[in-house]
């Protein structure tokens, strides 16, 4: 791949870029907890570097105290956190990389239960999403916020910090400032789009004023609000060029407000599939534009460089922090490519918890688990080539641990290759690209269609044998079963499928049968489940998309009933509130009912001779099964040997 644009530096007034990338901001969880502060000071330091990110942006950084978002925030306004900026940009420079840092203030979008404090913002409207409605920001309280945005700026600069990003979108303050949706006011902040915007520019010019002239300062603002009511998109390109004149340096261009019911982010947005924004933008003003929202490749990112002056990408460096190095070096099928399947790093941030990747469970534990050849090198025999198998061989063989690995069938991949059937779901076969050139970079021997017998294993004089055999489909006990087939063989395309399908099961995977079957055209499909709703255990920031998906596809979905008999012509089912009985005609009916772990019990012996086992994925829990567990407990036990139990 010839790079012409990726690599080629750019000026942000006294900064020089390396490259066109920008690490956009994420909260990672971890920020303002003590207990956290290594970790946190170790995951950007991981990522900078000559070819780590051009600029990093942190979380939001508070200008304020009642502008915090949630749980874990750093803020401008306490001296310690002062001190673990100092901390963190020190760092990040030792490491020759370059970090900027986010002023935010959440509006009414902040939590007054996490600190005590009423939300505040321009107008008494509450957000739909939370259940607190904001005080309303009176004169005085404008004219202090403006104060505590230039005292942010100041600060930022003077512990280190290369560069501001002035938070203006996502919903937030700023935004709710420039919204007729949150600001319904009469007096100069409101009203017409000059007074909306007199917030958004005065924050730039007491920010700029603070920092001086040679300072950058980046401002983001959003691209498009994607809720009713809200700015025009005339207004947001009449807004670039205000920003522009009044000192920004470079503008990035957000997607979405928080409360918004369009999916922006997750698997199922096209790649790229919200640019457009930003081209407008970039029609409008002469100082450069960033481009955002599922840009995980950087041969993606070069295509919309000969548009744009630079992208952000947030994720794809949770995913793999030396992203930029490998394509650099023109090693792109070594890239570990974020999928976009929110499970380990919004939805950890919406549930208060630190924030890691299910592709790369090392991050945020880069503090913990370094990469350095283990002291005494293992022979490792990995059972199974699923997630959890695939992770536990490439993370032993990364430690310089000698690694075999069987694979029972034709190809190694597990679940992922049934997933990967899904239409929404093509990212994952990225997964199994870079497991599959890991494992043969790091030299792997590995073995397909092949069960070792004990002998064989014993013939590797093993350290370690890691069971991650994986699980097999339940099969309920229901009088009529062998006229249903199992989700593998719909997925896999080894059965036809009627028109009117009932799946029994109404989890992750029913779900993900349904959009499987969408796309082939079938359309009326029935999920069943005995008790509870419909996708449960999905992840919080995907779920609401998936099941709107669904349910505007036509899929019904019921509960509160008992499976009686099947037979070729559908399924008897008891309604247990009713206890009536009825018959539901299907021509096909499909098991997703969850999965039981596969265990070879053959292999037991091995641990009663002294063998030492390690039992992980679904083979050790079905229940939850889940792929951030099965990837997470694969590099666990060979970051941290030590937690491994003889089973
Ligand atoms: P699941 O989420 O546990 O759902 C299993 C379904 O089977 C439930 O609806 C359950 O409903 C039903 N069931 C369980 N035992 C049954 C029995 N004996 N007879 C009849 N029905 C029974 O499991 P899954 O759908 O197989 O998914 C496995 C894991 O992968 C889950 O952790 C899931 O979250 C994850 N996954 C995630 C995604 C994603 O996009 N993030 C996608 C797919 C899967 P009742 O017990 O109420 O009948
Ligand atoms: Fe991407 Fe999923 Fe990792 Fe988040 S958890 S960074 S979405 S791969």
């Amino acid at each position: 791949m010839k790079w012409e644009k990726l690599f080629k530096p750019i000026q942000l007034r006294r900064l020089t870029l390396p490259n066109r990338v920008m690490m956009g901001s994420m909260h990672l969880g971890m920020e303002g907890n003590k207990d956290q502060e290594d970790a946190l000071i170790s995951f950007y330091t991981e990522r900078s570097g000559e070819n780590g990110p051009g600029l990093i942006v942190t979380g939001g950084i508070s200008v304020s105290p009642e502008g915090d978002g949630g749980h874990h925030f750093l803020g401008f306004y306490r001296d310690d956190d002062l001190r673990v900026m100092k901390r963190l940009t020190s760092s990040v420079h030792t490491a020759n990389g370059r970090i900027a840092a986010q002023l935010f203030h959440a509006g009414r979008y902040a939590y007054s239960e996490m600190n005590g404090i009423p939300s505040v913002a321009p107008s008494p409207i509450k957000s739909p999403i939370h259940r607190e409605t904001p005080k309303e920001l009176n004169e005085l309280d404008i004219l202090n916020l403006l104060e505590s945005y230039a005292e942010a700026g100041r600060k930022a600069k003077e512990v280190g910090f290369d560069a501001v990003e002035i938070m203006g979108s996502e919903g937030y303050l700023i935004n709710q400032f420039l919204s007729p949706r949150t600001n319904k006011r009469a007096d100069k902040w409101g009203g017409n789009f000059e007074n909306r915007t007199r917030f958004a520019i005065e924050v730039l010019k007491a920010v700029r004023k603070a920092v001086g002239e040679d300072y950058p300062v980046i401002f983001r603002m959003s691209g498009l609000d994607l809720v009713p009511n809200s700015s025009t998109p005339e207004e947001t390109v009449q807004l670039a060029t205000k920003l522009e004149a009044h000192g920004a340096d470079i503008l990035n261009i957000g997607i979405g407000w928080h409360e918004s019911t369009v999916p922006t982010i997750s698997m199922m947005v096209p790649r790229a599939g919200f640019i457009e924004p930003a081209l407008q933008v970039k029609e409008a003003v002469t100082i450069p534009v960033i481009g955002s929202n599922r840009i995980n490749d950087p041969v993606l990112a070069e295509e919309l460089l000969q548009k744009l002056d630079m992208v952000s990408m947030a994720r794809p460096f949770l995913a793999d922090p030396h992203l930029l190095v490998k394509a650099k070096e023109q090693s792109l099928d070594q890239i570990n490519t974020c999928i976009a399947c929110n499970q380990a790093c919004l939805d950890h941030a919406f549930e208060g918890k630190a924030v890691s990747c299910l592709v790369n469970p090392r991050a945020g534990r880069e503090h913990k688990w370094t990469i350095k050849k283990a002291a005494k090198i293992k022979t490792v025999v990995v059972l199974g080539g699923g997630v959890a198998g695939m992770e536990a061989a490439r993370a032993h063989a990364e430690l310089g641990h000698n690694v075999t690995l069987y694979e029972a069938s034709s190809a190694i991949g597990g679940q992922f290759n049934l997933a990967r059937k899904i239409p929404i779901k093509k990212e994952f076969d990225e997964t199994i690209r870079y497991y599959t050139t890991e494992l043969n970079r790091l030299g792997v021997e590995i073995y397909l269609n092949h069960k070792p017998t004990e002998q064989e294993l014993l013939n590797h004089s093993p350290d370690l044998i890691v069971v991650a055999t994986g699980v097999t489909p339940r099969q309920p006990v229901i009088p009529g079963i062998e006229h249903a087939i199992a989700y593998p063989d719909v997925l896999s395309g080894n059965v036809a499928v009627g028109k009117n399908v009932i799946i029994i099961g109404a989890g992750g995977i029913g779900c993900d049968v349904s959009h499987f079957l969408i796309e082939k055209g079938i359309n009326n499909i029935l999920l069943l489940r005995r008790n509870g709703k419909m996708g449960e255990g999905l992840g919080k920031t995907t779920k609401w998309a998936m099941l709107q998906d669904l349910k505007q596809n036509g899929v019904k979905f019921r509960t509160n009933l008992s499976y009686k008999e099947m037979t070729k012509d559908g399924l008897t089912i008891i309604n247990t509130e009713t206890d009536e009985k009825e018959f539901l005609k299907a021509d096909t009916i499909i098991l997703a009912a969850g999965q039981e772990s596969n265990i070879p019990r053959e292999y037991e012996l091995l641990s009663q001779i002294g063998v030492e086992i390690a039992i992980i994925g679904g083979a050790r829990l079905a229940g939850e099964l889940d792929a951030k567990r099965a990837i997470y407990e694969g590099a666990k036990i060979a970051f941290e040997p030590e937690t491994i139990s003889i089973n």
